[in-house]
């Protein structure tokens, strides 16, 4: 099985990928827990060139359609070396962020073309889609909240994108997961985190 964790920065959607995998251990299932961009060494180099503000453009960040390729390479290399053979070993596979989140930030946050980044996927993953996509969703005020207990200090090449921008993709989520409702579990990611947990843990239940 392949699980995706999707949603906002400050959803909590790292911390409910953790906590769902470490269920599944205890549950005696086999399972991966990985993040994108990211998962291989070569994934995670690439996400060090987008992540570091002083490799783009003296932290003007990528052009929309580098940082999209740069994305699609990391995932490939993260799907052919990783997700694969794992799925191909029976194991369960939960990944913090997939394609979903490039349709989602570099579709609708950063207007690149739906159809462009389904293909790039097509090319570097073979299209592999997860079984089950979990859309963590949270209050704009939670988000900020969270945010700021976890990033001071921060500043990335794509940690300071406008306000608007984090709009269109939550938006492009939301749309996505009405769209495709049988691949997407909508859950309210406010409160407490076990809370959420348990949640997820539901949605997860027709698929154990
Ligand atoms: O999962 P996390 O929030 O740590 O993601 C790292 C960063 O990469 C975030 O700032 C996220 O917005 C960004 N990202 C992106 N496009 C993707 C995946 C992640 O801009 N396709």
């Amino acid at each position: 099985r392949f699980i995706a964790f999707e949603g906002g920065e400050g959803a909590g959607k790292s911390t409910q990928a953790r906590l769902l995998a470490d269920a599944l251990s205890q549950r005696g299932v086999e399972a991966v827990l990985t993040r994108e961009p990211g998962g291989t060494p070569g994934a995670e180099a690439i996400r060090a060139l987008l992540l570091d503000a002083g490799v783009a453009h003296d932290g003007q960040g990528w052009n929309p359609r580098a940082e999209a390729l740069l994305f699609a390479a990391a995932r490939s290399d993260h799907v052919e070396r990783l997700i694969r053979p794992a799925l191909a070993a029976g194991k369960w596979v939960i990944c913090d962020r997939f394609v979903d989140s490039s349709r989602a930030y570099q579709g609708g946050g950063g207007g690149l073309d739906e159809a462009a980044i389904r293909t790039l996927h097509d090319i570097g993953s073979g299209g592999l889609l997860p079984d089950l996509t979990v859309l963590v969703t949270v209050s704009p005020a939670a988000a900020e909240q969270r945010l700021r207990l976890r990033d001071q200090g921060r500043s990335d090449a794509i940690g300071s994108r406008p306000t608007a921008y984090h709009m269109r993709v939550a938006d492009a989520f939301v749309r996505f997961a009405a769209q495709e409702p049988e691949r997407f579990a909508v859950i309210d990611g406010d409160g407490d985190a076990h809370a959420v947990h348990k949640r997820v843990l539901d949605a997860i239940e027709p698929l154990l």
